[in-house]
């Protein structure tokens, strides 16, 4: 099976991720952006059962960062765990295909023409 590894900036959290992911998306919503402290969120979803984390991370609202550099690692939400691609050995190997709370998306960035757009949650259009 693929490995995806991942860790924040001074390395104290470990992220390990096995196979393909379920999903890889975008966020645009003011709390994903706060987590960040970006102008939109990237993760890829896997099922926590592929998951593996090395180290304590502290965590706000389900939203874990590293306690030591501070760096957002991943969060969970109904049963799954959004890996951030930035804290990916290799974030290029996966390509969002949704963005959600397209109302929120900064005027300036370019349109990305191969992502699947909902104007809020994914269960709304
Ligand atoms: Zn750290
Ligand atoms: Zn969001």
């Amino acid at each position: 099976m693929t490995q995806h590894t991942g860790r924040c900036t001074c390395g104290a959290i470990q992220i390990t991720a096995t196979g393909e992911p379920k999903s890889v998306g975008i966020c645009h919503c003011m709390d994903c952006r706060k987590h960040h402290g970006a102008v939109f969120y990237a993760a890829a979803t896997f099922d926590p059962s592929d998951v593996t984390i090395k180290g304590e991370t502290a965590h706000y609202k389900n939203r874990h960062f590293c306690p030591t550099c501070g760096s957002s690692v991943f969060a969970t939400s109904d049963g799954e765990v959004e890996i951030h691609l930035g804290i990916l050995d290799e974030p290029n190997q996966f390509t969002p295909t949704y963005e959600l709370w397209t109302d929120r998306r900064e005027d300036w960035l370019p349109n990305l023409a191969n992502t699947q757009k909902h104007k809020r949650d994914r269960s709304e259009s």
